[in-house]
């Protein structure tokens, strides 16, 4: 029914839910409805620079192998840098405009000491609609939070709203091919036979994070961490929440509120 839309104004949105309630599924939907979004995962970002073993990435792998927190300070940094790499933001004074002056500042791959935290007063973000992101992961607690409102404010924080019992229930029906990546679920969308991929007949198996015990214990630590933000932005008056069973019933809603907040038309 709906083709593109265009955004009259910057979107600096985070998604917030449990693990399993699908951030991914309505951040890729969004991108597809509004071009002009991009979106950011610090998990990725991590691991790339963890591939790459820049001085960053090989503080922050035992971190990372330890299942703990990367330290705040280490995060603002290699968000920042990406920010400014996308021209979301701009390191000041303003040096002559290169890209690669521009990102040289900050390079994760620099001397500087990684575990100093950047100098904020230095950061102008960009309002230009086309500087619109969803970030996956960061902030994650009130501190990074804080942090990052005095850099690039965020102004609109949603709150996927999935009851546990529906969430549990699709993880403990989802299987998954792993060498292609498909996914069934066997009340919705099964295999045709019990068990096996339709395309090559090899068995399917579960995801990892499926496991119901390693998501309930996921789901605890989301609880722990997410609920004190989602706090902290509603006080800041910028925290939306979507109610919804699956996916499906959320895209829309979701979809909306953006059209209002951020469409075109929405630019004043
Ligand atoms: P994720 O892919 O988002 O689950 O992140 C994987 C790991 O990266 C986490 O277990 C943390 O060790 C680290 N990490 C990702 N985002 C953050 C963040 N905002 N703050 C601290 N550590 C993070």
């Amino acid at each position: 029914m709906h083709g593109l839309s265009q955004l009259g104004r910057a979107a600096r949105v985070i998604l917030v839910g449990a693990p399993g309630v699908g951030k991914g599924t309505q951040t890729a939907r969004l991108m597809k409805r509004f071009p002009q979004l991009s979106s950011l995962s610090s998990g990725d970002l991590l691991r790339e620079n963890v591939r790459q073993q820049t001085p960053l990435g090989i503080l922050a792998e035992s971190k990372m192998k330890a299942g703990v927190l990367v330290p705040d300070a280490m995060m603002l940094r290699l968000i920042l840098n990406e920010a400014t790499k996308r021209g979301w933001a701009e390191r000041e004074p303003r040096m002559p405009y290169t890209l690669s002056c521009t990102t040289s500042n900050l390079s994760t791959s620099s001397m500087e000491d990684m575990t100093a935290p950047p100098t904020f007063s230095q950061y102008t973000y960009s309002d230009n609609p086309n500087s619109s992101f969803i970030l996956d992961g960061f902030p994650r607690t009130v501190s990074q939070a804080s942090q990052i409102d005095n850099l690039i404010p965020i102004n609109l924080v949603v709150y996927l709203n999935t009851p546990v019992n529906a969430i549990m229930e699709r993880i403990m029906n989802r299987w998954v091919h792993a060498p292609s990546g498909r996914v069934y679920n066997m009340t919705f969308n099964p295999p045709k036979v019990p068990g096996k991929d339709d395309a090559t007949g090899e068995a399917l198996t579960r995801r990892d994070d499926d496991d119901p015990e390693v998501w309930k214990s996921r789901l605890r630590q989301f609880e722990r961490t997410s609920l004190p933000l989602l706090d902290h932005y509603s006080k800041k008056g910028v925290l939306w929440t979507v109610n919804g069973n699956s996916s499906d019933e959320i895209s829309p809603q979701l979809i909306k509120e953006f059209e209002k907040r951020f469409g075109m038309g929405q630019s004043s």
